[in-house]
This record gives C-alpha cells, sequence and structure tokens, in this order.
C-alpha cells in the first residue's frame, strides 16, 4: 500500500523506460500513474538487445528467466554487401567472460507484455495523450487530449524522441530565460525507419533458425543510402530497414510535414505551454501510408539466408500489418534533464541511433538510477525533488553520452562511402585485444535497485559502484534505523 507521506509519480509514455520505472515504484511501493497516447499496446521496434548493462536489474524483478527462455544469445555480427557477399563478422563472443552474461537478442512484442504483467492494469492509462504541463511550488499538472488532466508531486517525460514534456519543460524554460542555448537548437532526424517482426516461419525454409544463437545481419547497401538488417529471435525474424537522409532530404522532409499540418500537429499547437520552435512532433512520420510507400520501397533489398534468394520483400510478406512501424530516428544527448518538479528520461532526453542496441539498455538504466533516488525522497518539496534529480542527472549524463560515441562507432562501421568501408577495414582488422579492452570499458556500468536484494556481482570486471546505489542504499538504511530508533 503507498504511504500517504510518499510522493505521487506521473509517468507520461509507456515505453521501455516508463514501463520499467512504473515496475520499480510498483517494487517500492510508490504511488504512480502512466499516460500512454497509444489507445492499445503495440510495441515499435523489432527487437532489443539486452545486455549486463540491465540483466542484474531483470533478475533483481524476477524476470531475467523468462528473457533467457525467450531470447537467443548474440556473439556475432556479419556484415555483407547488397549482393549477399559477407564482407566481415564482429565476434564479442568474449562479453560473458567479462560480466559473465551474454547478450540476449528478444523480440519486442514479447518483452514489452513480460514487462506489462509486473504493472497493475488500472496503474495505465491507455488513449491518453499529454499535451501541456503546468507546475508551481504544491505540485505538477498534467493536460490530455481528453480534456482530463491530472496532479502529482513529479512528473517524469518517459515520452521518446518526439517528448512532448521535454517540447513543454524547454518552453517554460526559454520563457524564464533558463534554457541553455544548446538545447535551443531543433532535433536534427538522420533516418527513417521501417521495422517489423515476422510470424512463426518454417525452419525447413528458413534454415537458420534452427541455430540456437541469434543471427544477426547487417546489410549495407553501397549504391543507395540504405542500410538493413536482420536478427533471429524464436522462431521468427526481426528486421529493420534504415533509410539515411542527407541535409537535403531532411529539410524536404520537414517543409512537407509542416505544410501538411498533421493532425497530431495542430492538436500540439493548441497546447497553450507548447513552443512551435521546439515542437519536433510535427516532423514525425507514423502512419500507415507511409509505412505501406516505404515497404514497396524496399521490397527487392537482398537478404542473406533461407534459400539463398531471400529478399526483403519475403519478410514483409510474412509479417503482420500490425507489427510493421515506421518512424523518424533521431540522435541527440540533451543537456537539460530536468526542470522544477519534471525530469525526462530514455529516448526524451537522449536519442540513440537504434543500430547500436544502446538505447532500450539507457532507457532502463536511467529508470533504475531514477527510482532509486526516487525511494529516498525525504519529502515532497520541489527544493528536494530538484535535487535528487541533479543526481540523477550527474550519474546518467556522462554514461549516456559514452554510449552516444559507442553508438557513432558503430554506425560508422555500417555507413557508406569512405568513411564506411574505412571503419569496416579498420574493425575488421583490430586484434581482439583492444576491442576486449573497449568492451571491459563499457561493461563497468551495470546498476541494481537499491532497495531490492543485490544480485551478486560476476565476470572478471567488477561493477562499479554507482552513486544512485550506494548513496540512496546508505540513505534508507539511515531512514529505517531513525524510525526503529
Ligand atoms: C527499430 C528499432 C530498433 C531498436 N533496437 C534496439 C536495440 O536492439 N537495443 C536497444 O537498446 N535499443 C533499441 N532501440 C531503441 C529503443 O527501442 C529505444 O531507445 C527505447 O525504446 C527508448 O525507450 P523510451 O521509453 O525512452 O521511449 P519509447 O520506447 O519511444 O516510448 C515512448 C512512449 O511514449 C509515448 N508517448 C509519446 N508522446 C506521448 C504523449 N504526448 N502522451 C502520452 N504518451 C506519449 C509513446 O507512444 C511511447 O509509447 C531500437 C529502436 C527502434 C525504433
Amino acid at each position: 500500500m503507498p504511504n500517504s507521506t510518499q510522493p505521487k509519480v506521473l509517468i507520461v509514455g509507456a515505453g521501455l523506460g516508463g514501463l520499467c520505472l512504473g515496475i520499480l515504484l510498483e517494487h517500492a511501493g510508490i504511488e504512480f500513474e502512466i499516460f500512454e497516447q497509444a489507445s492499445i499496446f503495440k510495441p515499435i521496434g523489432a527487437a532489443v538487445s539486452l545486455t549486463a548493462g540491465v540483466l542484474a536489474c531483470l533478475k533483481q524483478i524476477g524476470i531475467y528467466e523468462d528473457v533467457v527462455r525467450n531470447s537467443k544469445v548474440a556473439r556475432c555480427t556479419k556484415l555483407f554487401n547488397e549482393k549477399r557477399q559477407e564482407y566481415t563478422s564482429i565476434d564479442w563472443s568474449f562479453a560473458k567472460d567479462i560480466t559473465g552474461y551474454d547478450t540476449f537478442i528478444i523480440a519486442c512484442p514479447v518483452f514489452y507484455s513480460m514487462l506489462l504483467r509486473q504493472i497493475p492494469l488500472h496503474k495505465i492509462h491507455m488513449g491518453k495523450k499529454v499535451l501541456s504541463l503546468q507546475q508551481n511550488e504544491s505540485g505538477v499538472t498534467l493536460f490530455c487530449s481528453d480534456s482530463r488532466s491530472y496532479f502529482g508531486d513529479l512528473l517524469v517525460g518517459a515520452d521518446g524522441t518526439s517528448s512532448i514534456v521535454r517540447t513543454n519543460m524547454y518552453t517554460q524554460m526559454k520563457n524564464r530565460n533558463v534554457l541553455p542555448l544548446a538545447d535551443e537548437a531543433e532535433i536534427r532526424y538522420t533516418c527513417e525507419c521501417l521495422v517489423g517482426q515476422t510470424k512463426a516461419l518454417d525452419s525447413r525454409l528458413f534454415p537458420e533458425l534452427k541455430q540456437d544463437t541469434c543471427i544477426l545481419n547487417t546489410i549495407v547497401g553501397y549504391d543507395g543510402p540504405y542500410k538493413w538488417a536482420t536478427l533471429t529471435t524464436g522462431h521468427s525474424i526481426s528486421w529493420g530497414v534504415y533509410h539515411f537522409f542527407n541535409d537535403k532530404d531532411t529539410k524536404e522532409k520537414r517543409n512537407r510535414d509542416l505544410s501538411s499540418q498533421h493532425p497530431s500537429s495542430s492538436t500540439l499547437s493548441s497546447s497553450s505551454e507548447s513552443s512551435h520552435s521546439y515542437s519536433s512532433q510535427k516532423y514525425t512520420e507514423w502512419g500507415p501510408e507511409a509505412t505501406d510507400i516505404m515497404c514497396n520501397n524496399v521490397r527487392d533489398f537482398a537478404v542473406p539466408g533461407g534459400n539463398g534468394k531471400l529478399t526483403m520483400g519475403d519478410l514483409i510478406d510474412n509479417t503482420s500489418r500490425d507489427f510493421i512501424a515506421k518512424g523518424m530516428m533521431a540522435e541527440r544527448v540533451f543537456e537539460t534533464w530536468s526542470y522544477g518538479r519534471i525530469v525526462l528520461l530514455g529516448d526524451a532526453c537522449h536519442p540513440m541511433d537504434p543500430y547500436g542496441g544502446q538505447g532500450a539498455v539507457n532507457a532502463m538504466q536511467d529508470a533504475i538510477a531514477l527510482a532509486n533516488w526516487i525511494n529516498v525522497l525525504p519529502s515532497r518539496s520541489q527544493e528536494d525533488i530538484e535535487a535528487i534529480y541533479e543526481e540523477y542527472k550527474a550519474e546518467r549524463l556522462p554514461s549516456a553520452k559514452n554510449s552516444f560515441q559507442a553508438t557513432r562507432l558503430i554506425s560508422l562501421t555500417n555507413s557508406r562511402g569512405i568513411a564506411g568501408t574505412c571503419s569496416r577495414f579498420v574493425a575488421k582488422k583490430t586484434p581482439v585485444w583492444i576491442r576486449r579492452y573497449m568492451a571491459r570499458k563499457m561493461a563497468q556500468a551495470r546498476p541494481q535497485v537499491s532497495f531490492l536484494p543485490c544480485v551478486p556481482d560476476q565476470g572478471e570486471v567488477a561493477a562499479i559502484e554507482l552513486p544512485s546505489y550506494t548513496k540512496t542504499k546508505h540513505l534508507a538504511e539511515q531512514k529505517a534505523a531513525r524510525k526503529t530508533f
């Protein structure tokens, strides 16, 4: 039962970050509600890679075994050209020695259902599109498109790359002249992507499905601005096609979107606090028509595997339309993560190229750090809330920046042109000991929840002590001791 002296948390967005935070607050007995614009759960994204950076936490919340049962271990990525000729393969099977954990690839819909089962459904409000926010000394209110409003002590924007929470928060800051210049610039979309998850396939026609490990293939289109990838998950194949923009494309898309005025953008512009200069939702292009067009454009793309003549069209035809989605992707680490009672997590404050496989893990790590701090919040005062938000950002910003840089390096190996060719050559020639050294550095942050039983460390590289764990554990112990006394 929630304690009446504890805060009430409003979470905008039921993506991986929002759900993960909800689960942890449920464990902590802290009151929360999640507001999701979609009216039904339709997870976007094909597959998610779960690394040592979150696996200890998944053990703590009791879903690790379920994840292991429903995913495949990935130990290597193969790079191909558009004629299905293998260029190189990058092996990272040493990851298990370093952290004690394999990397698991799991289909997005499967992982979402696992997370959803951990939260009482009445705490998730579907079909609630948040339009604007207001905050003052006593609390924060969110306003939805159905004219309802909700009040809480803290508000977490876990609403993804085109975050309306970030838009509103930055507008409030801009109006008070406290928004850093770096955050005034518009978000820049780098690519559009089409993703899907096939139905269960016949392993006689797709022999790669017989293998226990995940077959992860990336294909770089040398003559066009595309790359595409397939991953085996269980009995099906997750796939994604990425179309990269040059600056002219991006400009044209923005102009087209602005002139066509999506219904969502006109609703947005009616919100009292939203500002057009920060509102990026009008540039996004999710929707059935755009999806169909991109499906048609990429049908002939060659895909390794199957009978040797496999194309993206075969995978699309084996995928239910409900499991195909299209969206625009951006890369950026914002400097401002909170203001007053409002805070951001996940893609809302650090959208990353999905190709690096770091976005989901980072969103969940944000949720762990934030939940640890919310659990030891001394009061509902704005001052105390701002103090824990500072601690949260101080820990998570450097980590998000590291992942962002790592993602950039990974993206380079499968980019086009001279840069791509050179980095693939370097990747091919890089000795294992250098890759191992880099992996050891990346693997140090393995956050855990400080109010749940700790999972013993494993692997050759010890997890570093994170303040969101050590400090909050200490504060919780002090609080418990005061109560006993
Ligand atoms: C194709 C693809 C493949 C990927 N593969 C990987 C991978 O292998 N590994 C990895 O780590 N990451 C991967 N990612 C990235 C990863 O999915 C994201 O980084 C992660 O989902 C971020 O989680 P989030 O909760 O911050 O945001 P999201 O998952 O984007 O969730 C945001 C939620 O907020 C909701 N929302 C938005 N606006 C509003 C509003 N106004 N009101 C109410 N609700 C709102 C949205 O509907 C959505 O449900 C991939 C992404 C894509 C697209």
